[in-house]
């Protein structure tokens, strides 16, 4: 029997490489292709594990070089492609928004055309909810997959655009896709600039940890596994055309989960710092996945076991995450946070 081929962009980065390691254990009848340009946010370390499995190979590449992923394509005759490769990081995307068109927006465009010329099975393209906007504090407000998109940062405006792209292409084209909008994800394997693992890497270096503005923005958190297995889900059951919410129902203030991550370790709260707010901070995010559990689906993690379970991975790969915060690293952080 022929394999299909499962192209994983961004497999190199937090959840595309948790993904990248959920089917390759859970399909071996799939082959599995992470597609990665390995910048500051990829590494392939991860994939220590399953980089030997037969079903899983690597390529290197931007998504965004048109000739490049036009001949991968032609090559291997994808039969899915799940997109997750991104700039990531909102606060990156205020100093620098170029990168986030051309990567979020043209690479998104390119692999689209692509995936059109060899006419691919399914293209899944993995968003967020930052693309909703902003809730005020009403917690009977929520993001359904008909909230209109009112994006505030530049990383959430590239984001609404590569939404787009694709919600046109299948207008247009025929292309077949889904679009996921998940809320904020945690678990192995994050990138420490983010706030979870940025909490636990300094508190367990006994560091101040930066809190930014009050500490009351409000953030709904999903384990990372319980997005791969809604990604999944979407891949092999979503209705053609259509977008699904994903959402972990569980709300937190910024400042709820760095006390959270101190207390499970038994560190001081004089660790907190609070620092000058992000520009045009969002308050609060919160999503309605009623869609996507209507289709199968239901978050397996509450956040307590959840982040007990993430501190304790973090206190057992403690190499993985401190060869990321030296270095260039160590720059990045000292310019970003200033003290009020
Ligand atoms: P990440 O920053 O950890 O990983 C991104 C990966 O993309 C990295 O491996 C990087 O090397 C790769 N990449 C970047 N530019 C590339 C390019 N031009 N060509 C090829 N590869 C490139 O991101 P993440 O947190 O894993 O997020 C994955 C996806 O999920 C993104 O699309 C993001 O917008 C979305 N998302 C993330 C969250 C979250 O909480 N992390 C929430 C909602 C949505």
């Amino acid at each position: 029997m022929v394999k299909k081929k499962v192209l994983v962009t961004g497999g190199a980065g937090f959840i595309g490489g948790n993904f990248v390691q959920y089917m390759v254990k859970k399909y071996p009848q799939y082959d599995i292709y992470n597609l990665d340009l390995l910048t500051y946010a990829g590494d392939l370390t991860k994939h220590k594990e399953i980089e030997n499995e037969e079903n899983y190979h690597f390529l290197k590449a931007d998504i965004a070089d048109r000739d490049a992923i036009f001949a991968l394509f032609e090559t291997e005759k994808f039969d899915y492609v799940t997109h997750f490769a991104a700039e990531s990081h909102v606060d990156r995307s205020i100093t620098d928004p170029g990168i986030f068109v051309k990567t979020n927006v043209l690479g998104t465009q390119v692999l689209l055309d692509a995936s059109k010329k060899i006419g691919v099975t399914k293209f899944v393209h993995v968003s967020t909810d930052e693309v909703y906007g902003e809730l005020d504090f009403d917690p009977t407000t929520f993001f359904t997959e008909e909230t209109p998109l009112e994006p505030n940062s530049p990383y959430s405006a590239s984001k609404a655009s590569s939404d787009l792209l694709v919600r046109a292409y299948h207008e247009t084209y025929g292309l077949p896709m889904n679009i996921t909008r998940c809320s904020n994800n945690y678990g192995p394997y994050h990138f420490p600039e983010k706030l979870i693992p940025l909490t636990i890497s300094r508190v367990l270096n006994e560091e101040k940890v930066p809190v930014y503005g009050d500490g009351k923005n409000i953030r709904d958190w999903l384990h990372v596994i319980d997005h791969c297995a809604a990604i999944d889900l979407v891949l092999h059951e979503g209705v053609n055309g259509e977008v699904y919410n994903v959402g972990g129902h569980n709300e937190r203030t910024n400042l709820e989960v760095v006390k959270t991550i101190m207390s499970t370790l038994g560190r001081s709260e004089d660790l907190i710092e609070f620092v000058a707010d992000r520009l045009g901070h969002d308050k609060r995010y919160a999503i309605d996945p009623t869609k996507l559990e209507q289709l199968g689906w239901k978050p397996t993690y509450n956040f307590e076991k959840g982040i007990a379970q993430t501190i304790q991975w973090y206190l057992d790969n403690k190499d993985w995450w401190e060869q990321i915060i030296s270095g260039e690293y160590q720059k990045y952080f000292e310019k970003q946070y200033t003290s009020k």
